[in-house]
């Protein structure tokens, strides 16, 4: 097949879930249930107002996924490569990202992670969103997956990635934005705390050690990556590991490990949240 049109990149929408709602309709029936106790049991303790629609701990906030690269994207060289200018220089829409040795590529290890964190952070009450709604489209360009975050107003945003670097390299690093006299600059602050709370989750978590080739303690800070660059709401990368490496290569590819880096990243999403 030839390279796809840049059309193409357009059609590549959102997966929006719309989490909320769950508030208004039990406030009348707890009501009722708090003037019946009064009535008739004063001396007992309080009934709680609404048993059967328990707050989540995300209730109203919104968490956006960008699952790094996308499975169509080698069969799309020209779309790909198109530059886009992210403030502190030009850079190719997007990559076809890294691979193990047998080939379990990258794009097919974030779009699974971002789905398994979706669905552990839709359950503790949060709106999340992603950035690509399959594994095996084009796209988009790294700047749409920054206007993604801008435009849902996301508390949190998150760029699930893992590293293609020298085979005796390891671990996990978590990158965050400096300030580049650009939109990203108000929010520098906030994404350091949540790439903090993402690296001491992420640890404590998966058992996987701190980057051995990057950055200090797992945290490195970049001016270089459109995806941080043109945010304007707090967000980070995190490269959960080196897809080159023999061992986290192996653990990448068992699906209870990809479980356990999605149960770590959402709780440290959950931790900043509500910090
Ligand atoms: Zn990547």
């Amino acid at each position: 097949m030839r390279a796809l049109p840049a059309s193409v990149l357009a059609v590549c929408g959102l997966i929006a879930t719309a989490c909320s709602g769950a508030g208004s309709d039990g406030a009348a029936a707890g009501q009722a249930a708090q003037a019946a106790n009064a009535a008739t049991t004063s001396e007992q303790a309080p009934v709680p107002a609404k048993p059967e629609a328990a707050a989540k701990p995300l209730d109203g906030k919104v968490i956006v996924i960008d699952p790094g690269h996308n499975g169509g994207n080698y069969r799309a060289p020209k779309a790909v490569n198109r530059k886009v200018n992210v403030l502190t220089k030009w850079k190719p829409c997007d990559t076809t990202g890294t691979e193990t040795n047998n080939h379990y590529t990258e794009a097919a290890f974030t779009w699974d992670v971002s789905n398994r964190m979706l669905k552990i952070l839709k359950s503790r009450g949060a709106t999340v969103k992603l950035t690509r709604a399959d594994n095996d489209s084009v796209g988009p360009c790294i700047t749409q997956r920054a206007a993604i975050g801008n435009k849902a107003k996301a508390d949190a945003a998150i760029s699930v990635h893992a590293d293609g670097a020298g085979p005796a390299n390891h671990g996990f690093h978590v990158i965050m934005p400096k300030k580049i006299n650009g939109p990203v600059d108000p929010v520098v602050g906030k994404s350091r705390q949540l790439g903090v709370a993402v690296r001491d989750s992420f640890r404590k978590g998966t058992g996987l050690p701190y980057s051995t080739y990057i950055g200090s303690k797992a945290l490195d800070y970049r001016s270089d990556l459109g995806g941080l660059n043109l945010s304007s709401v707090p967000k980070i990368f995190v490269e959960c590991g080196n897809m080159r490496n023999a061992a986290e290569a192996a653990k990448f590819q068992d699906p209870k490990f990809r479980q356990r880096i999605a149960l770590a990243l959402a709780n440290g999403l959950q931790h900043y949240l509500e910090a």
